[in-house]
């Protein structure tokens, strides 16, 4: 244990730090290490709103090694273009697939989400970058003022456009079509402390509590849920 940080320290990031390296790694460091050792094989890769109140380790209870995480404004995709250029998300699921052969990959979008309001409301003139982003979201818009039960239909449609997204990523299609990949659409809703996951037979989002699977991409083949 280290003391508690003295009155005068105003630096909460290195007494967090601190305490990270004094409490919490002594209790997990034969797991850190053995990653070390063995490298990282995680299943999964969670692509995530950037959103503080998303936490991704909470909701799925994994640890170390457990997650390839991508987050961006809005747990967007971006469309697989040819382009190749500087884009950290297509780079993150290139890696994710192609390196680590993830099982999964999760869209996970949220309720009272800025990046789907803002989609609706408009960027600042200055956020050229993030007004170009947001693009993404458009084809999920809904032609109506955007109240609360308008702004969750959004949510929820944007994480179905995003998997759709995920199908023109040739080594994506690849994998689902070759049953070795899985998608799934997640739309975590904070005040129910609840993921409701994307199911495709039904075409809608089905609270985890009261479902049969975590999640169905539009494309997984439908055979393989009627046995499930
Ligand atoms: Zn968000």
């Amino acid at each position: 244990m280290i003391p508690p940080a003295p009155p005068e320290s105003s630096d909460e990031l290195l007494h967090r730090l601190q305490r990270f390296h004094a409490d919490y790694f002594p209790l997990h460091q034969q797991r850190f290490q053995d990653l070390v050792a063995q490298g990282q094989h995680p299943k999964t890769l969670f692509i995530g709103c950037s959103d503080s109140r998303l936490v991704p380790y909470l909701l799925t209870g994994a640890g170390p090694g457990e997650l390839f995480i991508v987050r961006n404004v809005g747990a967007l995709v971006p469309p697989f273009d040819g382009s190749h250029g500087l884009h950290g998300t297509m780079a993150g699921i290139e890696f994710a697939v192609l390196m680590l052969h993830v099982k999964s990959i999760i869209v996970c979008g949220h309720s009272h989400c800025g990046a789907i309001r803002t989609a609706y409301e408009g960027a600042p003139e200055e956020a050229k970058a993030l007004q170009n982003w947001l693009r993404l979201v458009d084809e999920a818009l809904l032609p109506v003022q955007p109240c609360p039960e308008a702004l969750l239909r959004t949510e929820q449609r944007s994480v179905v456009l995003q998997l759709e997204r995920l199908m023109d990523y040739p080594m994506v299609r690849r994998e689902v079509e070759a049953g070795r990949l899985k998608l799934h659409g997640w739309h975590y809703v904070i005040e129910e402390g609840e993921v409701h996951v994307f199911d495709v037979q039904r075409g809608d989002f089905v609270p985890a509590s009261r479902s049969t699977h975590s999640g169905t991409g539009p494309f997984t083949p439908h055979v393989e849920h009627l046995n499930e």
